[in-house]
């Protein structure tokens, strides 16, 4: 028989930044806790992908009452004239907390390393930018972080772009975020400045 605590460890050092001894200190906290606890994340792991869809349009993954976009594209009262392109889900909700934004969104889904790792989703993004730029898309704002994999994701994106773009304008946010921050750990107020401040690219 396999070995049930060395099989979930394993499965638990797979998650992004988790080691190891990380993941056996998760396997024995849910040794520990109350099987109701356990079964509950069980039910929680399993359901995810009945309740959670990936947006057609910003390809982030919501809980989305329409099938196919969610709340943030649904939305008619957002501003169709700008789009944001930021690298993880994560970073979107960042900018949404900041509470300074109420244009479109478009998650990368990740960077390119300048070891040639990593994947963006370009063929989304091509697909996106037709879409919005017949719907009035005037400005992309490249929202990505402050880090080597951020600059060098942003050089690829601005190449992706650049048939696309016509006459619109191309900004990326103001360097109010420190060099090798990333954008999913700014503050509200960091953001907000960061967007005020952004520069035609
Ligand atoms: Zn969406």
């Amino acid at each position: 028989m396999r070995d049930r605590i060395e099989e979930l460890s394993a499965a638990f050092t797979k998650f992004p930044g988790i080691g190891p001894r990380q993941a056996k200190r998760f396997v024995y906290h849910l040794l520990s806790a109350a099987p109701q606890e356990r079964a509950r994340l069980a039910d929680l792991v399993l359901n995810l992908s009945n309740d959670i869809r990936q947006c057609t349009l910003c390809m982030r993954f919501a809980q989305t009452n329409s099938e196919t976009l969610c709340l943030y594209c649904a939305d008619t009262s957002r501003d169709n004239s700008l789009l944001m392109i930021v690298e993880k889900d994560q970073d979107l909700a960042a900018v949404e907390r900041a509470g300074a934004y109420k244009g479109r969104y478009f998650v990368l889904g990740g960077v390119l390393t300048l070891s040639g790792k990593g994947a963006i989703r370009e063929r989304d993004l091509v697909r996106v930018v037709e879409r919005r730029a017949a719907a009035g898309l005037s400005e992309i704002v490249l929202a990505l972080s402050a880090t080597s994999e951020g600059e060098h994701t942003a050089d690829r994106v601005r190449e992706i772009l650049t048939p696309l773009r016509g006459p619109m304008t191309l900004t990326e946010l103001g360097r109010g975020l420190s060099t090798g921050s990333e954008l999913e750990y700014a503050d509200s107020p960091t953001l907000s400045a960061a967007l005020r401040n952004r520069k035609e690219t």
